[in-house]
């Protein structure tokens, strides 16, 4: 790994609980990491502590198998060889475009430094604007010219905070797709923080959840979504609701039973004996709830967000369990209409009821079955 972040802990001065709690994680040279979760959960910390801007209490932070945060090791800011690019661009308005870039060079020879700004305004596709001032720069082109600028030194490692958050919504994910492609060229080992999942989505090669200090999962996009580690990541990560189930056996086949019915072609899961009673928590994700007019099970339309090229409702079945739905979005229901619906689950998701603390921290208790926290989690045949 070229990021090695072993247990570390970061707490503020007069601060009760740490900002950064025991995280472990490990970044492969030239991939993109990204940590998501929302507001004050210490992504911010963790990234500035991994520049050195922050001491560590405990644990520590190594780049290419050295120690350069510890407890007792601090190696500053300015030798770890990081760049970063932060919200609000930071470029010089009184620079053009290339000085902006050529910011960092200063000890290089002219010519070198000339070639250097021009290569890396080609990355980023500015280089017919080399001469331009910020002020005629599109704040997509603002934030390349902040990351060719990051970039020209050639850093081990880039750090991004929140970098697209002073962006339109439909500009942001665009440049986050280019931000990947530029630092996959560049071949870049990348750590982004971000509150927003489709920008993590589109840029990160792995992603890490976090809530209150604490890293929930370390993991790829598809692992988080069909495999979440903790009742927080798969209740952050998508749409969707714990529903009560339990868990039973019939000869070889493992039934769940759940409010909408009994998932049957389960190829391999838990068993009943994992759970309390076979009774436990199913993760229902609005893409595993199918709209069929001749479904036995019906439910009421609560709410309903548009989100183009499909619904998602907010249903409540007779007995008062809400679930979500992904509906496409010619099939436009009233608020209070009934509407079948079945599900249709590839991956099922089951917790241990025991375990519902977990929904605000990572659960400390030891559980009643064999289980720990970890959802058990299996795949239904295709
Ligand atoms: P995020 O980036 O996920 O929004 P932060 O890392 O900024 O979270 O903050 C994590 C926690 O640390 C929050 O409770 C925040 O109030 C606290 N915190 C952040 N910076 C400081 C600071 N300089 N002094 C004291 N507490 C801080």
């Amino acid at each position: 790994m070229f990021l090695e972040v072993t247990q570390l802990q970061v707490q503020y001065p007069g601060r009760t609980r740490a900002a950064v709690d025991r995280v472990t994680l490990g970044l492969r040279a030239g991939d993109v990491g990204v940590l998501i979760g929302p507001s004050g959960c210490g992504k911010t910390t963790l990234l500035r502590a991994v520049a050195g801007l922050e001491q560590v209490t405990a644990g520590d932070i190594q780049l290419a198998k050295s120690v350069v945060s510890s407890a007792s090791v601090h190696v500053p800011a300015e030798a770890r060889r990081i760049g970063m690019v932060f919200q609000d661009y930071a470029l010089f308005p009184h620079l053009s475009v290339s000085d902006n870039v050529g910011f960092g060079l200063h000890h290089l020879p002219r010519q070198s430094r000339e070639h250097r700004i021009q290569e890396v305004l080609k990355l980023v596709g500015l280089e017919r604007s080399a001469s331009r001032y910020p002020h005629e720069l599109s704040g997509g082109q603002q934030q390349r010219v902040a990351l060719a600028r990051a970039l020209a030194p050639q850093p081990q490692l880039l750090l991004l905070d929140e970098p697209f958050s002073n962006l339109d919504v439909d500009l942001r994910e665009r440049l986050a797709h280019e931000v990947r492609a530029i630092l996959k060229e560049a071949q870049t080992t990348a750590l982004f923080v971000t509150h927003d999942q489709m920008e993590a989505f589109a840029v990160g090669d792995v992603i890490g959840v976090m809530s209150e200090g604490r890293l929930h999962q370390w993991d790829d996009a598809y692992n988080l979504y069909h495999r979440p580690a903790t009742r927080f990541v798969a209740d952050f990560i998508g749409h969707g609701v714990f529903a009560p189930a339990s868990v039973r056996q019939v000869g070889q086949q493992v039934i769940v039973q759940t409010p909408l019915g009994e998932l049957t072609d389960v190829a391999k899961g838990p068993l009943p004996c994992h759970f309390v009673d076979g009774e436990c928590d199913v993760l229902l994700r609005a893409d595993d709830i199918v709209h069929d007019d001749d479904a036995p099970v019906k439910a009421q339309i609560v709410r309903k967000a548009f989100r183009g090229s499909e619904f998602l409702y907010t249903l409540e079945l007779a007995s008062g369990q809400t679930v979500m739905a992904h509906v496409p979005s010619h099939h436009d229901h009233k608020i209070g209409e009934w509407i079948g619906i079945r599900a249709q689950v590839d991956h099922v998701v089951t917790f241990n009821r025991a375990c519902a603390l977990q929904n605000r921290e990572m659960c400390q208790m030891p559980c009643a079955s064999q289980n720990t926290c970890a959802p058990v989690s299996f795949q239904s045949p295709a």
